[in-house]
């Protein structure tokens, strides 16, 4: 049994699927005009944590997650610049080559973070028949309006357009005042369609029935989950700030479509802090995975940082907490590494912490039960099996590459075993000699009542 919060009801409930053991998922991907920073990888781990999840569950998760690659404006609200547009003006470059790149980049980090595959990683550019497709529909039900810059929906035909986000409709009223595009009849409609600039060619653009254009944001995410996940989603994911403006209008347009709920359930991760200040471009306090790693920290560190905090909390981010982080990997390893030493013959059941991932995803708990484990296996002589049993759900679960912890060479091993034949014979100079210069191998020896283990030192 899974349960986790559906931001639609605003209460933790049990999972429900239209086809067991079929999981419908589909998970708002990234804009590729950049490096993704340390905020988006947070929700992406977040994703990747429930797929694990449902997988080791017992369930079949069919993962879609898009990549945004057209038509996504600096402003959710249909104004400002194509972030891709400015990308490739800023670099001298063409709009394609710039998602090009990101998009591979995108591709290559998430096999880097280890992450569970997608089932289909589809970009908005491939789909734009899809899309155009999707607001013909939308126009012939009547719920559509055709203004100076493009093709609105008209939010004041969909009735339930301010429940999701439990917006408030007078208060956005009130607020057009500042509306920069006056034209448009309500301050929560939203472009399906924008049309290309009269005086100057784009590097995306494409033919539709309205004119020369490009696809709105929102509309490739209801368009590309209706294309392979069908009408109703079983589980739909985003961050919170997809809560009042993507997602809303997401809904807006797919169930004007199709009369169908959008997704049975609504998840959403929350941000994550940065010196308690939000991650923005403009705040200029972004960190990326490459900052992460020029700072000698593995993907598997950052992976283990996320699990630290709840994702409906606000995690905060700072050097200090991936040096803990990374502290803790270390001490995961040398675990690991026990299973390369041991003789021992005892088995202690792995830790519970399926339990508390079907419990809303409670990864601070699961490392609480991970924690009490240890304390537990570090005082029994585990055999091999047991150690290994273990690892591998921790794997499975956490995606931590704890299985991938290497043995040392022989020529080590000799090492060790000289130096404790050099203790044997009280040569302790000699057994010095040997540590000074396993430690230059980052390797620790530590002398217990059963024998010497070694671990490594970083
Ligand atoms: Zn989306």
């Amino acid at each position: 049994m899974i349960r986790l919060y559906n931001t639609l009801t605003h209460k933790v409930e049990n999972l429900t699927l239209q086809n067991s053991p079929t999981v419908n998922i589909y998970t708002c991907g990234p804009t590729v005009y950049d490096y993704m920073h340390i905020g988006n990888w947070f929700t992406f781990i977040r994703y990747d944590l429930l797929i694990r999840t449902l997988k080791a569950s017992a369930l079949e998760p069919n993962w879609v997650m898009n990549i945004t690659d057209v038509g996504h404006l600096t402003s959710d609200a249909d104004s400002g610049e194509d972030k891709l547009a400015k990308k490739a003006g800023s670099e001298g470059k063409n709009a394609w080559d710039i998602a090009k790149f990101y998009s591979d980049y995108f591709i290559k980090s998430l096999d880097k973070l280890n992450f569970i595959k997608p089932n289909q990683i589809p970009k908005a550019t491939d789909h734009i028949n899809e899309q155009i497709d999707f607001i013909s529909k939308l126009e012939q039900k009547g719920y559509t309006y055709r203004i100076w810059d493009g093709i609105y929906f008209d939010s004041s035909k969909f009735s339930r357009y301010a429940d999701f986000a439990r917006l408030d409709l007078d208060e956005q009223q009130a607020g057009a005042r500042v509306e920069l595009n006056p034209e448009k009849h309500n301050p929560t409609d939203f472009a399906l369609w924008k049309f290309s600039p009269t005086d100057k060619h784009r590097d995306m653009e494409w033919d539709s029935p309205w004119g020369r254009g490009f696809p709105g944001w929102h509309i490739e995410c209801s368009a590309m989950s209706l294309k392979y996940l069908g009408e109703t989603l079983d589980i739909h994911c985003g961050g919170i700030d997809h809560i009042p403006v993507h997602h809303t209008n997401e809904i807006a347009q797919s169930e004007a479509l199709t009369e169908k709920p959008l997704a049975t359930m609504w998840i959403h991760a929350n941000h994550i802090l940065i010196s308690d200040e939000k991650i923005s471009k403009s705040l200029g306090n972004t960190v990326t995975l490459e900052d992460i790693e020029q700072k000698g920290y593995t993907p598997e560190v950052l992976r283990l940082l996320v699990l630290e905090s709840h994702y409906r909390s606000q995690s905060k981010f700072s050097w200090e907490s991936l040096e803990a982080a990374k502290t803790r990997l270390l001490r995961y390893k040398n675990f690991a590494v026990r299973r390369y030493q041991t003789e021992g013959d005892i088995t202690l059941n792995p830790p519970e912490l399926l339990n508390k991932l079907q419990d809303d995803l409670n990864t601070p708990e699961a490392l609480a039960e991970l924690e009490t484990f240890l304390e537990k296996a570090d005082n029994l002589k585990l055999s091999k099996v047991s150690i290994e049993s273990s690892l591998s759900l921790i794997d499975d679960l956490f995606g931590l590459r704890l299985l991938d912890t290497p043995d040392i060479n022989d020529a080590l091993k000799q090492s060790i075993s000289d130096r404790e034949q050099a203790r044997f014979t009280k040569d302790f100079a000699r057994a010095d000699a040997i540590r000074s210069e396993l430690e230059k191998n980052n390797l620790t020896v530590l002398d217990t009542p059963t024998g010497s283990i070694w671990q490594y030192l970083s």
